[in-house]
């Protein structure tokens, strides 16, 4: 069953504000966390002070450019507390990265900062269809990662039944999405694909043993075609939904019914795209780096942090009625891209590749080595149940249009392996797709 397509908003006052409004209450808001960070992080302040400026030069949006940036060393530099703006004992919670990237860093939040990432949160729930009425099961990890608290908050804010499952143990999972009846999901997109091949695999249907309509699905990145798939499987509707612990969590922004880009709460943070090397500021509509300045965190404000994730803002307006900026699919992070020899590969290009094959599943691993000081790369991706049996040749036939798309997409060559239906590992959290044994 899909959600109907209603476009029902939490907090119409903000998410629909009009455009010069917003502007002011970010101006008024950007002046406020600058001076708050300028007062009470030295980090800040140093900065401030070695590129000449001081809070009161910063007095609208437009300034944000002279800003100085925030980096992920940063946080681990100063870990755990040196970022906190407001004295410890004023922070009520501690949320961590899931260290995709290194060494995992930690926020602190207020309770005021807790109050605001749930109401995001409760936003994107909304936009997702979701309502009072709804049986909301929370299959992303509860703990320092913030999808399971995140998620839980948020559903447990519009007052939907909240199903805490956390991620693991897929077939009990689907039991109880059973017999509870629950009607959305909330967990990473490649699980949501796995629990979806899980309630096949168990013999279910989807259309007649489950109530299940819709999900906001996010934390790795993902594709039109595994929304697709995801949709297909479990008969919903999949909405995108972002976030970073730096920022807040999930919830940063998130898509609407209309599955065209992910709104962003801009009422509680700025978004940015530069050029990654220059670190200039780009236009709407052109990719890059996204970069974000926090306006109303209390405990560990960001100015300008930089993300590493890509992606594209545009300002079209939306059929929904928000009025928010929307953000693209991030299609890579900068430290996520490979360089195999001399060319910039991102796990999200082949990923492209291998959903347009027929015959083979999105679940694939990337290996990339260096043999006689020449890098290679190996694609393992698993084929489909009802092409396992298939001829020797029509294997073949699958091999070859991999090969030759990778190589007209990335631009260089890679042995492809093909390996038999759910035999890579699945992941209940963010999927690992790459193992660099260069790196070794
Ligand atoms: P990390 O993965 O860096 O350890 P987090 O758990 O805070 O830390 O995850 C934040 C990161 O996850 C983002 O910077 C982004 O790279 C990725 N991410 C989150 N949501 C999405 C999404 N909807 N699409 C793509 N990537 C996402
Ligand atoms: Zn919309």
């Amino acid at each position: 069953m899909k959600a109907p397509k209603t476009h029902n908003i939490y907090s119409p006052e903000y998410e629909c504000m009009s455009r010069d409004a917003l502007r002011e209450l970010q101006n008024e808001r950007l002046r406020r966390v600058v001076k708050h960070e300028y007062d009470n992080v030295a980090i800040y302040r140093e900065r401030m002070d070695a590129k000449g400026i001081k809070p009161e030069d910063i007095k609208t949006v437009d300034d944000l450019r002279y800003l100085p940036f925030t980096n992920k060393t940063d946080l681990r530099d100063t870990f755990p507390f040196g970022l906190l703006a407001v004295p410890k004992r004023d922070i009520v919670r501690i949320q961590g990265s899931s260290g995709t990237t290194g060494k995992p860093i930690v926020s602190g939040y207020t309770e005021n900062d807790v109050e605001v990432w749930t109401e995001m949160v409760a936003r994107a729930i909304v936009a997702a269809g979701g309502g009072k009425d709804d049986i909301v099961q929370v299959c992303y990890g509860y703990g320092l990662f913030t999808g399971g608290l995140g998620a839980h908050q948020g559903a447990t804010r519009i007052g939907a039944m909240t199903v805490p499952m956390s991620s693991g143990n897929t077939q009990r999972q689907i039991l109880m999405m059973k017999e509870l009846g629950s009607t959305m999901l909330c967990c990473t997109p490649s699980y949501a694909i796995y629990i979806g091949e899980t309630v096949r695999d168990m013999g279910l249907d989807p259309k007649k043993d489950l109530r299940l309509k819709s999900g906001c699905f996010g934390a790795e990145p993902w594709t039109e075609e595994m929304r697709q798939r995801l949709e297909e499987l479990l008969d919903i509707d999949a909405c995108d939904i972002y976030g970073l612990t730096e920022i807040a969590g999930p919830g940063v922004s998130f898509e609407c019914l209309e599955k065209k880009g992910m709104h962003v709460n801009e009422d509680h943070v700025i978004p940015e795209i530069i050029d990654p090397v220059t670190e200039e500021p780009l236009p709407y509509g052109t990719a890059g780096e996204l970069v974000f300045t926090t306006i109303t965190k209390e405990g560990m404000p960001m100015l300008r942090y930089r993300t590493h994730d890509i992606c594209v803002l545009h300002d079209e307006p939306c059929a929904c009625g928000r009025t928010t900026v929307r953000m693209g699919r991030i299609t890579g992070r900068t430290d996520d891209m490979l360089v195999i020899r001399g060319v910039n590969v991102f796990p999200s290009q082949i990923e492209s590749v291998l959903v347009s094959v027929k015959g083979v599943s999105p679940f694939y691993m990337l290996i990339v080595d260096r043999v006689h000081s020449t890098d290679s790369l190996e694609v393992q991706v698993e084929i489909e149940e009802n092409s396992f049996s298939d001829t020797v040749s029509a294997l073949e036939n699958i091999r070859n249009e991999i090969s030759e798309k990778v190589k007209s997409v990335v631009g260089i060559s890679a042995k492809i392996t093909l390996v038999s239906p759910k035999s890579l590992p699945r992941s209940e959290g963010k999927a690992k797709r790459v193992i660099d044994n260069r790196k070794l």
